[in-house]
Formats: C-alpha cells, structure tokens, sequence
C-alpha cells in the first residue's frame, strides 16, 4: 500500500505501564503508579457525587460544541467562548494543530527533552523537526528563536517543561515572544500550570491579547485528576480557533467527559488542596535528592526528574518488582534520570524507601 514513507519504523506512544500488566508480570497484589502525572488524589469528589446520581442516554451524540463546558471555562477565564476549542484529551489540540499547519517543506521548533507528542505529530505531517536541548532543565529560548526561518510554522513551548518540570519565569517568555514572527504560531503547552508556585510566573492568559499568534493548551487530565475522560482545550484568538475548528473531529468530547470537566472546573477549592498536597511532597523528593547528593530539577509540576546515577533502565526495573511504577529516563531524553509523580505522602515514602535500596544495591551510595 502507498503508505507515507515517514510511518516506516515509527512506534506508537509509549505509556507508562498499566497497573494491571504489573501486578500480573511480578505477581503483585498492590502496585503504585506513579509515571503518568496522573492526580495520586483522584478528582474533586463533587465529580465522584454526579457521577453516581446521573445517569446519561448513550445512544444520543454528544454536543459537538461543548457548550455548557465553554461557557463554564469561558466565565472561569474571562475570555470568550469562540476563544475555546475544546479537544479527546490535548493531545488531540496537539494532533489538531498539527495537521492544520504542518505539511513536507515547513518546519516546528521544539525543546529537547520534552513532551513527545509535538516531534511525533510533526513527523506523521512530513514536516522538518528542530529540537533545540534544553539548558539545565530548561528550554534554551535564545536558541529556539534562532532556530525560527521562513518555513517555521509552529514553536512548541511546553511551561512547566515535561519531562523536567521547569516552568518559564515571564519575562523570559516575553522576551522570546517579542522576537517571534507574527506569523509563527506559539503554542504554550501548560498541562501543568496548576502546580505551579514559582514566584516568577504570571498569569499567561494577557499573552494571548499582547501577541495574538500565542495558543495555550490546557487539560483536565493532570491537577484536575480526569484523564480517563479525556478533555484539553487551547485558548486563542477567535481567529485562530476558527483556523483550526474545521480540523477538529466532530464529537471528539463525550456527554460524560463535558459534564464532568465542567464541575470539576467548579471546585477550585480542590485544586488548592492539591496543589498545597503537591508541594508537601516535592519536599520529600527534594530533601531525598539533597541527602543523597542527586541532582534534580527544580519542578513546578506533580513530577520531579532526578538523577539518580545508575541506569536508569535497571533502576526502573527493580523498582518495578517493588510494586513501583516511574518512567525511565532512557525513554524520555536523558538516561541516568527518572521521572516520578509525586503521590501521596505515604506513597512518596514507600517509594524513597524502596529506591533508596535499589540504590545502595546499585553501589550509587553507601
Ligand atoms: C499529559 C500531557 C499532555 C496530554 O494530556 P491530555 O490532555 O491527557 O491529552 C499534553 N502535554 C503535556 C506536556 C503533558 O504532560
């Protein structure tokens, strides 16, 4: 068949393992997974409420254009509602986006290590990829300005950064943007601007008005603990939303995924708690990390990328037979780290507990 020649060898996305293909590998009765960013809290418990009284009709399709979760997210922001698009998780915004700029002959500028989906996506389109490394974690802007030509179509900003969890302080991310072509679509990629806490940060939202070629994305799958729902959306001007809408699948939100995204919206008060919950336990990675001597990233996110000196295949491993799930670092850019979620406190100290043995089996320390 006359397939595009560029899906020749390509691999499909590699999730963290699922809880269930562990338990049956190594023979577990409990296992923690803490290698997907998922909330370790769950959702808001106004979501857990509906879901047990509501009872939907699953012959009718959904509302395509999501309206009563946009004008809940429109009033939430104070922004309008043809300023939304709404997107299967924002991995479809990613997809979506993709497709509606990327073609053989343009190029994408991107930071390397960092969220897979915007290198894969551009791949599929044939267009040409520019990973730019990061600099200690962070996205090296002055080098993805440079990296902007003719044929730059889109510049993939991910703030804070998967997987090293460094956030952009504003007025770094101003002065890139000032040097932006106009007709260069940013995409700021914010899946975790919920944890954030770094002093440096502003609100985002003004980018969009100050440098109209600027897209947020955002997703109720991380902080607002809905991933199995799957719901993202972009922020933008209207134009741009516009762009991009016809690209879009036409019930890509169901009747489910729509009503929860919008109560769990509502209870900010939850969010709060967990963001507050998140820093509690970066601590106990941090003071973990400063013990042993690791380097870590500074984080903004409900992850931490760390170096823990060995292999981190191997470590990933025996963690794994300790009914530990993480993400190696050998599959995110930078072999030797790991990327850990952090849980609850419990779970945190379980995990610290085993990876300290795994570690001194490892000869790391002492
Ligand atoms: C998890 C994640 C996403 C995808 O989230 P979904 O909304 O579940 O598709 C997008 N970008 C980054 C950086 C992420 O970490």
């Amino acid at each position: 068949m006359k397939w595009k020649q560029q899906l020749d060898g390509m691999q499909a996305y590699k999730p963290g393992k699922p809880i269930e293909e562990v338990q049956r590998e190594y023979g577990l009765k409990e296992v923690i997974k803490l290698a997907s960013n998922e909330n370790p809290f769950g959702c808001s418990p106004k979501v857990t409420a509906y879901l047990q009284n509501n009872a939907v009709n699953h012959a009718l399709y959904p509302d395509g254009y999501a309206q009563n979760l946009r004008t809940a997210v429109a009033n939430f922001l104070g922004v309008k509602e043809t300023q939304l698009l709404f997107g299967n998780g924002s991995d479809d915004i990613i997809a979506i986006i993709t497709r509606a700029l990327l073609y053989p002959g343009v190029n994408s500028v991107m930071a390397d290590p960092s969220f897979s989906q915007y290198w894969h996506n551009a791949e599929i389109e044939g267009a040409e990829v520019r990973k730019i490394p990061c600099m200690e974690g962070a996205h090296d802007l002055d080098a993805m300005a440079a990296a902007i030509d003719e044929q730059t179509s889109i510049v993939w900003v991910c703030s804070p950064n998967n997987p090293t969890g460094v956030v952009i302080p504003d007025t770094d991310l101003r002065a890139f943007l000032a040097k932006v072509p106009n007709d260069v679509l940013v995409v700021l990629d914010e899946a975790y601007i919920e944890y954030v806490t770094h002093p440096g940060h502003k609100d985002t939202l003004p980018l969009i008005n100050e440098y109209p070629n600027v897209l947020l994305l955002r997703t109720f799958s991380k902080a607002y603990g809905l991933a199995s729902f799957r719901v993202g959306y972009a922020i933008g001007q209207p134009d741009v939303i516009a762009k991009l809408d016809p690209v879009r699948a036409p019930f890509n939100n169901t009747i489910l995924s729509q009503a929860v995204a919008a109560i769990a919206l509502s209870d900010q008060d939850y969010i709060q708690a967990c963001r507050d919950a998140n820093e509690k336990g970066k601590k106990q990675y941090i003071d973990f990390c400063e013990k042993h001597n690791l380097k870590y990233f500074p984080t903004d996110t409900n992850f931490i990328f760390f170096n823990i000196n060995a292999d981190s295949d191997v470590v990933f491993q025996e963690l794994m037979k300790r009914g530990f799930i993480v993400r190696s670092g050998k599959a995110l850019g930078l072999p030797g780290f790991i990327r850990v979620t952090i849980g609850t406190e419990s779970q945190n100290e379980a995990l610290l507990n085993h990876l300290e043995s795994v570690l001194k089996e490892q000869g790391v320390f002492a």
